[in-house]
């Protein structure tokens, strides 16, 4: 059996602090699965890094072979076989959108360069840190031996929250519920759709009114970020772990039959978006590959909300475009 590394970005942070110990335990890979840990910080957070290690060294996980915290991409990276980028700059107070893309694009350079450089060829890579979609496509652009298709950005924390509401509307358990999609950039642009989930078999959309639709399920999932913000004082940070995991776990091993997933992934021009965005579609996932499902029936509605993230999306593109 081969023993696989798997390498978390800002793992000092919130969210990889929580997803460091979930995959440990072997939340991603399944109990009895060997892993080396790679965690990569910015040098002011080392020693946070290095209080994570040795809790992780304190859970004495069964699965755990090594654990390397460095401040060095090309150590971090070196064989990496799964890399969740959950290391991010945070807007700053005055800074504007195109100086956080900038920020950010800055960083995602040097780690596609590095997975570039030092990753295993077939890697899985999930970028996480904001703006999710457009740091992707810089990783992906700066890793040119790499196939595009390893690359992908996180809806899957828009999906869950949106399955949910969902199901908390319609008084189902969200397992009821398949073939939910939501689409686009992971911003309050993004589409979540129901127009093809069932529920118990049955058409989601002739559940619930299309004023609910519209004007509440739809802002309630775009905004689910701000609220928890509000109740908390402090990002999503369990669940966005939990969503990552869900991501490459059916990436890696398989989505249901009879249900897709939605992933930020490279567009291939499926239902008229601009290539090589990373655009959200519905996808299903096998023997370590996607598919994009296609040919889903979109109405008027659907096809003017998949317009607007994808007119942001070529705006974010725009700003970075030297980096790529
Ligand atoms: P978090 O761990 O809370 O968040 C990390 C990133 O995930 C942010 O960009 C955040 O976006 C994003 N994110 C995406 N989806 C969600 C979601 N649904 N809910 C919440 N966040 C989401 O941030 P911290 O500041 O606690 O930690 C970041 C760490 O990254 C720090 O320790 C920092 O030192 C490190 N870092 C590492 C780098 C590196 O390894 N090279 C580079 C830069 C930073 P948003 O900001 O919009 O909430």
């Amino acid at each position: 059996m081969s023993i696989k590394t798997i390498t978390i970005t800002g793992a000092a942070g919130q969210i990889g602090y929580q997803l460091a110990f979930r995959i440990a335990s072997g939340q991603l890979l399944g109990t009895g699965e060997k892993m080396n840990l790679k965690l990569l910080e910015i040098p002011i957070a080392l020693d946070a890094l290095n209080g994570v290690a040795m809790e992780l060294d304190d859970c004495a996980f069964p699965s755990l072979e090594t654990i390397t915290a460095t401040d060095n991409a090309s150590v971090a990276f070196q064989d990496c076989d799964y890399a969740f980028l959950v290391g991010a700059k945070p807007r700053g107070p005055g800074m504007e959108r195109s100086d956080l893309l900038i920020e950010n694009a800055g960083i995602f350079s040097i780690q596609g360069n590095a997975i570039n450089k030092c990753a295993n060829r077939n890697i899985k890579v999930l970028v996480v840190g904001n703006p999710a979609n457009t740091n992707a496509l810089i990783t992906m652009s700066n890793a040119p031996d790499i196939d595009p298709k390893s690359f992908s950005a996180m809806m899957r924390l828009d999906h869950n929250r949106a399955l949910a509401q969902l199901a908390e509307k319609t008084d189902s358990h969200v397992t009821s519920i398949k073939k939910l999609t939501v689409w686009g950039n992971h911003s309050t642009t993004q589409y979540p759709d129901i127009h093809h989930a069932t529920i118990n078999d049955k058409q989601a959309i002739d559940l619930v009114s299309l004023d609910w639709m519209k004007n509440t399920f739809i802002p309630n999932v775009q905004n689910r970020g701000a609220k928890i913000i509000q109740a908390r004082g402090l990002s999503s940070a369990a669940s966005a772990a939990s969503a990552a995991i869900d991501h490459v776990r059916n990436w890696a091993f398989g989505s249901s039959d009879n249900d897709w997933i939605s992933m930020a992934i490279p567009s291939d021009g499926s239902y008229g978006i601009s290539e090589g965005i990373i655009f959200s579609f519905p996808v299903r996932c096998e023997k370590g590959d996607y598919e994009i499902i296609s040919r889903l029936e979109m109405n008027k509605y659907s096809e003017d909300c998949l317009k607007i993230s994808e007119a942001e999306l070529l705006e974010e593109r725009k700003a970075v475009e030297h980096l790529l």
